[in-house]
């Protein structure tokens, strides 16, 4: 048993009142999501995560993987583990039920998601990969490809793979080298190296299935010319049977700061003569289709930030509710008092849990985006898909930073201790780490946001967006006097986030280099704005359980007080940044490259 206990009572909370759980069990599709439903499923996912992933966390950390050139070996008991997890069928919680998936909305999916992150990180990279690789076969594979490698994804049997980098392509994909050749016969020979390639070589599965990105000869230049493959590491039969080795192989792994027990993989495609590949959607088509990959992958991601923020967190907790030091302010014991009693330890327990509660909700709000646009039809349904594509960058972006925060004030609550391995909260600092980087680097969400989804509907998604969080306002105003701080930062936070939007939006047009130079303050202020909105509903829906009699009392006054620590201590920040924003690009572009060196 690990000491990771999963936040089922608080998720349900979220699906329920940000995730539109009612609306969405009221749709045809999701009509078996019903809340009895989701909460039996996640209380056993939950379970099932804290004592069979949770255990091997720490374990795994330690051990590490061993590479040779007939492949790489997972730490003790990971083998065992993930055979576990796909007897029990979770790998298809969100896939279509057609090839064997249970159907969730992706907000259940999301919640199942942070809880198997934050029992074991690294060992969820691997069914992370396959549920992108899942989402991506849903949309563009063939009939044949979703029966042949579909099915044996959704159940787990198989796992995925998404190969995009490359020595020379990291951010920038459409430097892409890899070949991919037309054989006449329907399929192609690849031919290239991948790097930093997650599970692209493992102990766990019978077979690996790699998507990957490769340029046909006549390909055009850049992303314009990147066609997308299947590349099993084994081919498989017409009957489905397993056959010869492929020829992609994992020439090395890395050795990382964090996520020890992920393998890294160098992978070598055609050494032989070339990989066979097998076209996913059109030729040259394949950023189109790589991008319903990334699109969930980049939402796992943030997960990873309220995950790991959590589970380090509640390790912060009860070293916070047993460790004594100092004096406790006001008080007339001559005894140490437990470090919880002080209030800089408070505000940092505080920091760390209303910035978990606002990740988590901006979390389910963004599956839960999806999943309307997906239940829905006609403009409803197009206005959820366009907050999907707005919140994801934010969702990305801003819960991983807050994430690597988040994970570093538990070791700041932990003191000298925390920076020792034995304590646990180093590996969770050190896993997360990679989570702004890998997936379109933060910088690049920024860019994302401030460069492509600002300009939806000549600017009218954002506004949607705006006219939603001030929609609280009458509500707050509403709620009595415990909500004034909340109603007050939350509408002068709005107005800054607004104000910076429209200054964004003028000058972006005439100089994006202006724009662009603030764009990763602008995301940081739309995350704390949106987070902010987001609890400040939670503390009304909390309020409203109250008042119709609730005994969850302590749990729901929790949520109320949360929600002011966030309003009172951090929206007003986002002020603070608009000058960040709007000072532009003449300082960081005055002194010359060569300028900047140490002297
Ligand atoms: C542990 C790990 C696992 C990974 N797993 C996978 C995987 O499974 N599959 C896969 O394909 N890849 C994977 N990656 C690769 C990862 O996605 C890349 O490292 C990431 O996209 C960044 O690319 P890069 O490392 O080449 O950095 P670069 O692109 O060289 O970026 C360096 C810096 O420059 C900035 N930058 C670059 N271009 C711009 C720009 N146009 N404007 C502003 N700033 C810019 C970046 O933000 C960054 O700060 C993994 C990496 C690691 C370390």
């Amino acid at each position: 048993m690990s000491e990771y206990r999963a936040p089922v009572k608080d998720a349900l909370f979220a699906l329920r009142h940000i995730g539109e759980l009612e609306q969405l069990a009221a749709t045809e599709l999701y009509a078996h999501a019903d809340l009895e439903t989701v909460t039996s499923v996640l209380e056993e996912q939950g379970r099932f995560m804290q004592e069979v992933f949770g255990p091997l966390n720490a374990s795994g950390d330690r051990e590490g993987l061993t590479w040779s050139p007939e492949g790489v070996e997972t730490p003790a008991g990971f083998k065992e583990a993930y055979a576990k997890f796909v007897d029990a069928g979770w790998q298809g919680l969100n896939a279509h039920v057609e090839y064997g998936g249970a159907g969730f909305p992706e907000s259940v999916f999301a919640v199942a998601a942070e809880f198997e992150t934050a029992a074991n990180g690294a060992l969820t990279m691997c069914p992370g990969l396959t549920t992108g690789a899942i989402e991506c076969l849903q949309a563009w594979g063939t009939e044949e490809q979703k029966e042949v490698y579909l099915r044996k994804l959704v159940s787990g049997e198989w796992s995925g793979t998404m190969n995009l980098t490359e020595p020379q392509a990291g951010s920038d994909v459409g430097l892409c080298t890899t070949k991919a050749v037309p054989q006449g016969d329907g399929t192609y020979m690849v031919s290239g190296t991948k790097i930093y390639i997650s599970f692209g070589e493992h102990d766990m599965v019978d077979n690996i299935i790699h998507l990957v990105l490769a340029r046909l000869p006549d390909a055009p230049a850049g992303t314009k010319g990147i066609s997308l493959f299947i590349v099993p590491k084994f081919h498989v039969g017409d009957d489905g049977a397993i056959g010869e080795r492929n020829d992609v192989r994992c020439v090395s792994i890395e050795h990382k700061m964090g996520i020890h027990a992920s393998p890294t993989c160098v992978m070598s495609f055609g050494d032989d003569g070339g990989a066979t590949g097998y076209l996913v959607g059109e030729e040259n088509q394949g950023m189109r289709a790589m991008f319903t990959m990334m699109n969930s992958a980049r939402i796992a991601v943030g997960i990873q930030g309220a995950a790991l923020g959590d589970t380090a967190y509640q390790k912060a907790l009860a070293y916070a509710q047993e460790r004594r030091q100092g004096r406790k302010i006001g008080g007339d014991s001559k005894e140490p008092a437990l470090i919880i009693e002080h209030p800089d330890v408070r505000r940092m327990l505080l920091f760390m849990r209303s910035h978990i509660e606002a990740m988590r909700a901006l979390i389910v709000y963004n599956a839960a985006a999806i999943d309307l646009s997906r239940a829905l039809s006609g403009d409803e349904a197009e206005l959820w898909e366009e907050t999907a594509e707005l919140l994801t960058p934010v969702t990305k972006a801003w819960c991983t930073d807050v994430g690597m925060e988040v994970t570093s004030t538990a070791i700041q609550i932990f003191g000298g201790m925390g920076y020792i391995e034995e304590s646990g909260v180093a590996q969770h600092y050190r896993d997360m780490r990679i989570a702004p980087i890998y997936e379109g680097t933060n910088g690049i969400q920024a860019m994302d946001l401030v460069g492509r989804k600002l300009g939806l509907r000549m600017g009218g998604v954002v506004n949607d967006h705006l006219a939603k969080i001030r929609a609280v306002d009458a509500e707050l105003a509403a709620a009595g006097k415990e909500f004034d701080s909340i109603r007050t930062t939350l509408s002068e936070a709005t107005e800054s986030l607004s104000g910076v939007t429209e200054w964004i939006m003028t000058n972006g047009m005439a100089d994006p280099i202006q724009a662009l130079s603030g764009a990763t303050p602008y995301l940081r202020i739309f995350g704390i704005v949106t987070g902010g909105w987001l609890l400040a509903r939670q503390a009304l829906a909390a309020q409203a359980e109250l008042d119709a009699g609730s005994s969850d009392v302590e749990y729901l006054r929790a949520k109320i007080t949360t929600a002011r620590f966030y309003a009172e201590q951090y929206l007003p920040t986002a002020a603070g940044l608009v000058p960040s924003v709007q000072a532009g690009s003449s300082a960081l572009f005055e002194v010359d490259g060569a300028a900047l060196a140490s002297v």
